[in-house]
């Protein structure tokens, strides 16, 4: 880019003026449209004349943090103040949120460099209510900037899910700017038809038309979930959330953990039917936008799938956070013949052991008590599996077989790939059964391995914990992850 190079700012007759909750794309977009021209190639044509106009013909790169030099060729060229511009930037009207809490192309993801190739182009839903009001009000259609919160599914206003596919045409391609009785409509750039219709068309299609009746379940449960999404945002403003769904929580511990347990939702488990315990989480009112498959080792999953995966990934974190009644509204009861009920304790049940170490070492920055939940689930399995091990090798001794002793954990499972954690921050799984094979060798263990079965239980556990603490010291183990 040579935005430098500006040598004679272009002035437009005629520019709209940008919302306040505006992208900044949306804004050049409608400003483009009254030239017959995209967003892409204005931006071009404003900021690089005579340059490389051509290889600057996308948006991508300007909602997020754009350069000074072209936020003042663009304010120059629509007669605007240079600060009303700049304040509609992501990274100006949300400080303190990282990169990807906000919603990227996943279609822009370089594998090779996942973490900074897919920041570039943005991919906002919307809401077809919110504009067919624009139109019924005469005002301008735009795409607003909450749209591209990847901590946001739904529109609020509304309290109906984001759209990213057309309804008409079921495509996710490019949206089109088009003038229209001296505002601008949104269309489909596929099928042309405009996006604000499908407000009154009917009949709807399911998974995205709110229910008649109020008490719907479907209202319920979208309606559990946007109130996280809430208390998601007061946190990625660096304010208190509610103490709802982690009990009292610092908004940096209330991001981690949400942060974590999506990456435990995605990370791939192998041995089981489905894979990634996302694939087991398909309810009515978050219908599963198919199986999911990741090709790539990525921690931050819902900055770059589409909004429908993104409710799915944080209806699942609200599931399990909140497990009971309102658990099992957000998740299907079954699963094949399979029946369950989404619990912190499933999902450690579900994911392999140096994923479940993994989880207990990143809970050190977890809201205290969700981090004393998981301890306890994890110390609770660790000492019925240590106890069944105990149990089986006595029985052995019984049939004067050598006992099998001294690998509490698998090597590695047959149909499992192998493991991709270093790159999600997963500490070696080496490190885990050593611990556990340290434990079962111990004086203090070996000693009471012939007392009752409650006194064994309370001593693995009293020594179990003690491993568990000391895995969470730095020095025990290594968090490669971000
Ligand atoms: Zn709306
Ligand atoms: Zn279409």
């Amino acid at each position: 880019m040579t935005v430098g190079s500006v040598m004679a700012p272009t002035v437009l007759p005629l520019a709209p003026r940008p919302m306040e909750d505006e992208l900044l794309s949306s804004w050049l977009s409608r400003v483009a449209c009254r030239y017959d021209l995209d967003g892409g190639a204005l931006r071009g044509l404003l900021t690089t004349p005579g340059g490389d106009a051509e290889g600057m013909a996308s948006l991508h790169g300007l909602d997020y943090r754009p350069a000074r030099e072209e936020i003042t060729a663009l304010a120059v060229a629509a007669r605007l103040p240079v600060e009303r511009l700049s304040a509609l930037a992501l990274a100006r009207a949300h400080p303190t949120w990282p990169r990807h809490w906000f919603a990227w192309d996943w279609g822009a993801l370089d594998p090779t460099n996942g973490t900074e190739r897919y920041a570039d182009a943005l991919a906002p839903g919307w809401c077809e209510l919110c504009l067919s009001e624009d139109r019924a009000t005469g005002r301008h259609a735009y795409l607003r900037r909450h749209w591209a919160h990847a901590a946001v599914g739904f529109c609020h206003r509304h309290r109906l899910p984001l759209r990213h596919l057309c309804p008409f045409c079921g495509t996710a391609s490019l949206l089109q700017f088009v003038p229209s009785d001296g505002g601008t409509r949104l269309y489909c750039g596929d099928c042309g038809r405009p996006l604000d219709e499908y407000a009154t068309a009917s009949p709807k299609d399911a998974a995205t038309a709110r229910p008649l009746d109020d008490d719907h379940p479907i209202h319920h449960a979208w309606d559990v979930v946007m109130a996280f999404e809430t208390d998601l945002c007061r946190a990625l403003d660096c304010r208190i959330p509610t103490s709802r769904w982690m009990g009292p929580s610092h908004p940096t511990a209330f991001i981690a953990a949400t942060e974590d347990l999506i990456v435990a939702l995605t990370v791939g488990q192998g041995g089981y039917p489905r894979h990634h315990a996302i694939n087991a989480f398909d309810s009515a009112a978050f219908p599963s936008p198919g199986r999911f498959r990741s090709n790539f080792d990525l921690q931050y999953w819902a900055c770059c799938v589409p909004p429908a995966r993104r409710r799915s990934l944080l209806a699942a974190v609200v599931a399990l956070l909140l497990e009971g009644e309102t658990g099992a509204l957000l998740s299907e009861t079954c699963i094949g013949s399979y029946r369950w009920v989404a619990s912190l304790d499933w999902l450690c049940r579900w994911v392999r052991d140096d994923q479940r170490a993994w989880l207990v070492v990143r809970s050190a920055r977890w809201p205290e008590l969700l981090r004393q939940r998981l301890e306890k689930i994890v110390g609770e399995a660790f000492v019925m599996q240590s106890a069944h091990r105990v149990r089986e090798a006595s029985v052995q001794r019984h049939k004067g077989k050598a006992p099998r002793t001294g690998k509490p954990f698998p090597e590695t499972t047959p149909e499992s790939p192998p493991s991709k954690s270093p790159a999600l921050g997963l500490p070696d799984a080496a490190h885990y059964r050593r611990l556990a094979e340290e434990i079962l060798a111990s004086p203090e263990w070996l000693a009471v391995c012939h007392a009752p079965l409650a006194v064994r239980r309370s001593t693995l556990h009293r020594l179990s914990e003690a491993a568990l603490a000391a895995s969470r010291t730095p020095r025990a183990v290594k968090i490669t992850g971000g």
